[in-house]
């Protein structure tokens, strides 16, 4: 029985009445649907309320489908030939619509000599003064007033694309076939949450919630679907983190480094540049103790920027190597991963630990040769971008992975590099934003959280103001009383590729502008963007970093760039184009010395009320959490940079940002179904367990657990 149900809703779409090769062809590629299930799960971005009935003198804005109630006075055929068209004027004793149709019109002819009052539906447009409906549905009031007691006062309205709407496949097309499916898998839908679940929480049954979710009988049955498919999106999502947890703790085997030996203990004497902080120190210790118990580490290290997750990272890797293996350590941008690359292998100095460096552009050659040092295990730390992940690239002994990442992994893409060892090697993944609780539960749920919450000693928070394009004078005075003093500065401009001409003549006229107020030779300036040749930019950066040059006039480039301890002023020109976790992360590229930093925004006068509460954020609060929170509430989650990618926050109707609350109560709620029952073995969770499963299964990390 349970086997034939689940047959069904895994049938070809092509088997649907109404479907057949050609159309399940149009949903496999358009649509990328495959399959009854997958289809059951594409959900109407709206619907339109059939049951109210509009008045045209009420018409104001255009754009939404409306249906109204009249009589039709009179119509004409206009226009010859290409331009041929019918127009009905349409009246509903309030104000009239003029009705067109073009092409084909033999049959609204027809049905207007038989017929003038009509149930009209479509999408009023405004013309020449006029409202015009184009090709609207005629209803038979008499016929619509039966088919009202019915199930269709709600209808669906689907995306669908051009390519298919040309071969008939509009979201009217798709609604009938929706009907058909619902029709068919009626009484065929298994549940997945457990009945307990479902009575407590006042849940419709997932069959129900499916089919009003689609055909909605009222208002607030399509509100009760909607909750019961957010429930389950979220409750699953934090069962199987929270499974994930589990099984990392109690089961998984991991590489055990009991000895903290000769390389952490000569880097700790001979290289480190500087005393750790206390924060730097615990949370160490709470990596080793996950190192040495037997079990695989999951370990997310958040800190706020320029907190030194990096040489956290890096003494960590020297455990590794401590211990017989070896480590990798992945950015998100090629830029980070060389940054990443230069200044571990100058901290480790004369040390004889050997680091390599692997990217995307990495020359074949070359890579061959990574390839055969990784497997004999002369390489000891693999520094490089996402290049690292493919399966071609194997260790020897692969036994630490640390991900420096914004937010762009989700546990699937984490779990592939569990495979690159027999014992799958810890993973320690580092957050360069902080990012929000509700978020953080999702994309991270499955981990443990260390956190480095001091920044090194001596640092003071940077100031920071908002400053109008009215107040430029003030800024050079800033300006020059730091360079007078000997500090540095840094001037971002943004860069937005689809503009990259304009943005390219801001910067130049700012240079322009700045090279006048800061003539050589009492001043200099060095310059770097994204359309200059590497070796250039290298040269300018180094001219800036070397102290040669008092100004550093760039774009975005260096938003994951370099360490200038000497900088003490960071300028945003046009900051009310930069995100807020980007403009964060400007910012932290000063306070980095023991002077007082400052950080500059400058706007045109005039700003958009979101504009205005970005630049309130940065003016109100250093810390990052605060700007992570009121970033996800001005742009949602699904813009926070490379959410998209993780594919962990792609859901059909849940929320994080709305349903914050729904987050942590389903979070909780799992939180206590495995605490009475971790295995899923007792018979009232026994739909829990086969979803589960089949989500897990989904992720193809299963069978590396069980
Ligand atoms: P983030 O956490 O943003 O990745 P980094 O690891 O890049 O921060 O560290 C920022 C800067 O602070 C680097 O120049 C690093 O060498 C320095 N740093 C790290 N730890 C300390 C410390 N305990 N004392 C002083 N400077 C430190
Ligand atoms: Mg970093």
């Amino acid at each position: 029985m349970t086997n034939r149900m689940h047959c069904l809703l895994d049938t070809s779409l092509e088997f649907l009445k109404g479907v057949g090769t050609k159309r399940a062809e149009l949903f496999k590629r358009e649509f990328n649907l495959f399959t009854y299930r997958d289809l059951l799960y594409y959900f109407p971005y709206r619907h339109i309320d059939r049951s109210r009935i509009n008045r045209v003198s009420e018409l104001e804005t255009e754009g939404a489908f409306m249906q109204f109630k009249g009589k039709v006075i009179d119509y004409t055929n206009a226009g010859h030939a290409r331009t041929k068209r019918l127009v009905a004027r349409f009246s509903d004793g309030t104000g009239t619509i003029d009705l067109v149709w073009f092409n084909s019109t033999r049959w609204v002819e027809d049905l207007l000599s038989r017929q003038r009052e009509f149930i009209i539906f479509g999408k009023p447009t405004l013309f020449n003064g006029h409202w015009n409906m184009s090709h609207p549905e005629m209803l038979d009031p008499k016929s619509q007033q039966n088919e009202n007691q019915g199930l269709n006062h709600f209808q669906p309205l689907y995306n669908t694309s051009d390519r298919a709407k040309k071969s008939g496949l509009d979201s009217k097309a798709v609604s009938k076939i929706m009907a058909e499916l619902l029709t068919q898998v009626k009484g065929h839908i298994e549940e997945t949450l457990s009945a307990d679940i479902l009575q407590q929480h006042h849940l419709l049954s997932l069959g129900d919630a499916l089919a009003q979710m689609h055909y909605p009988v009222s208002l607030a049955s399509l509100q009760q679907a909607t909750n019961r498919m957010k429930f389950e999106e979220l409750f699953f999502t934090q069962l199987k983190l929270l499974k994930l947890k589990l099984l990392n703790t109690k089961k998984i085997k991991g590489h055990r480094f009991v000895v903290v030996g000769d390389y952490f203990h000569a880097f700790y004497r001979d290289h480190l540049p500087f005393e750790l902080t206390g924060a730097q120190k615990r949370v160490i210790k709470e990596i080793r103790a996950d190192l040495g118990s037997g079990h695989q580490m999951n370990r997310l290290l958040q800190g706020d920027v320029g907190s030194g997750k990096t040489i956290t990272a890096l003494l960590v890797m020297l455990i590794a190597k401590d211990n017989g293996c070896q480590s990798c350590l992945m950015a998100p941008t090629e830029i980070l991963a060389n940054q990443h690359f230069d200044s571990i292998s100058k901290q480790l100095g004369d040390m004889d630990v050997k680091v390599a460096f692997l990217s995307g552009s990495t020359k074949i050659a070359l890579r061959r040769e990574l390839q055969e040092q990784l497997l004999s295990g002369e390489i000891d730390i693999l520094v490089g971008t996402h290049a690292i992940i493919e399966d071609k690239v194997t260790f020897k002994n692969l036994g630490l992975v640390v991900i420096d990442e914004q937010h762009r992994f989700g546990v699937e893409q984490r779990a592939k590099m569990w495979k690159k060892n027999t014992i799958p090697p810890h993973v320690l993944v580092m957050t360069a934003t902080p990012i929000p609780r509700t978020l953080a539960m999702t994309l991270y749920g499955d981990l443990d959280l260390s956190v480095i919450n001091e920044l090194p000693k001596g640092r003071k928070p940077v100031q920071t103001v908002h400053w109008f394009e009215s107040q430029r004078l003030r800024l050079f005075g800033v300006m020059k009383r730091e360079i007078e003093l000997g500090r540095q500065i840094f001037v971002v401009y943004p860069l937005i590729e689809e503009s990259e001409n304009v943005d390219m003549l801001a910067l130049m006229a700012g240079y322009d502008n700045m090279s006048n107020e800061f003539p050589l030779p009492r001043y200099a300036i060095s310059m770097v963007h994204g359309k200059m040749k590497s070796e250039d930019k290298e040269f300018e950066m180094q001219r800036f970093v070397k102290g040669e040059t008092n100004i550093l006039l760039s774009t975005t480039v260096i938003e994951v760039g370099i360490d200038v301890p000497n900088a003490t002023v960071m300028v945003i020109e046009n900051a009310e184009r930069f995100g807020l976790s980007q403009l964060h992360q400007l910012r932290g590229r000063v306070g980095r010395g023991g002077e007082q930093s400052y950080c500059i925004l400058m706007t045109g006068n005039k700003l958009s009320q979101e504009g205005r509460a970005r630049m309130n954020a940065m003016v109100g609060t250093n810390d990052g959490f605060e700007i992570a929170n009121v970033d996800l509430k001005l742009r949602g989650p699904g813009d926070i940079q490379g959410t998209r990618q993780s594919g962990m926050l792609d859901f059909k109707v849940a929320d994080l940002v709305k349903d914050e609350a729904l987050v942590v109560y389903t979070r909780t709620l799992a939180q206590k179904v495995l605490e009475e029952d971790p295995d899923l073995q007792m018979e009232k969770n026994r739909c829990l367990a086969m979803q589960l499963q089949k989500l897990m299964s989904k992720g193809g990390f299963w069978s590396m657990i069980s």
